[in-house]
């Protein structure tokens, strides 16, 4: 693994196993013996409000510290001020978290991607980014055999790195198709945004950011060189401009009949 900022890496506990690269048998081995060890301990101490973060102990515990557990983050997003092949956001997500394309588009990391979609009565068109929806009840939480794929109290969802084992299923548990699997070998990966070939990703909101109490990357690139389409913040805050405006306009989720609660809300002005 070659998280080595060890101030801002918020990934796992100390001395935990790498998962870049080809993993050998013993390192499997014991690639699996942490996991039940790491998975019962996650099972008998962490509250649904508790992270995985917080059984780190140490720095992971900086990152916890500025968790607002009553936060629920959340994006708006103004389909009618996505520019058509505007692509600012996926560059800045990119730039920001170390991701990009390989060449291999059916299987190439795609934290956000810009949709088309068209409404079959009137024959208009929009195009709008997806990302991870961050759902209130995520599917992809629930299927997770080991506790990687977990809810951060503030809603934001998350992969531990260490403990994915790549089996996926998170991936055909995901309404969104939000999530991407690593095949490729890995090089200069970002300290505050972990990664590791053979696991699943998706975005994470920018958490780093977020801990800074700064903006994701995507937001701040569409409002200073795309639409301006993008707005992020508190939707538990009644005060926030994020939750004045999901409580005064006509906003939407994708796929609410799912029940899954997403913290991304779309708009169209
Ligand atoms: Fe999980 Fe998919 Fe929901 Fe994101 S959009 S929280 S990956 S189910
Ligand atoms: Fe969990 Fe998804 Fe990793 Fe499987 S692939 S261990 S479901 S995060």
């Amino acid at each position: 693994m070659s998280c080595t900022d060890k101030e801002t890496c918020t990934c796992t506990p100390a001395g935990s196993l790498p998962v870049d690269g080809e993993a050998s048998p013993g390192i499997e081995a014991g690639r699996r013996a942490f996991i039940k060890a790491g998975g019962a301990f996650a099972t008998i101490a962490l509250t649904p409000t508790v992270t995985l973060m917080s059984f780190g102990g140490g720095k992971a515990n900086a990152a916890q510290e500025s968790l607002d557990p009553k936060a629920r983050w959340g994006l708006l997003i103004d389909v009618a001020k996505c520019g058509t092949g505007c692509s600012e956001c996926v560059s800045a997500c990119q730039k920001e978290n170390g991701w990009q394309d390989t060449g291999h588009p059916e299987t190439d990391a795609q934290w956000i991607r810009k949709v088309t979609v068209k409404n079959p009565k009137s024959g208009a068109v929009a195009e709008l980014p997806v990302m991870c929806q961050h759902c209130d009840e995520p599917p992809c939480a629930d299927v997770c055999p080991t506790g990687a794929s977990f809810k951060r109290a503030d809603g934001i969802v998350l992969v531990d790195k260490h403990l994915c084992i790549g089996c996926r299923y998170c991936m055909m548990a995901c309404p969104y198709k939000a999530r991407s699997f690593i095949h490729e070998t890995l090089i200069d990966q970002k300290p505050y945004a972990p990664r590791g070939k053979g696991t699943v990703e998706s975005c994470t909101m920018c958490v780093h950011r977020v801990d800074r109490g700064e903006i994701p990357a995507c937001v701040e690139s569409c409002n200073l060189t795309g639409g301006g389409a993008m707005m992020f913040g508190n939707l538990n805050d009644p005060q926030s401009e994020i939750a004045k405006r999901v409580a005064e306009l006509t906003s939407t989720q994708l796929r609410p009949d799912l029940g899954v609660d997403p913290g991304v809300h779309y708009t169209y002005l």
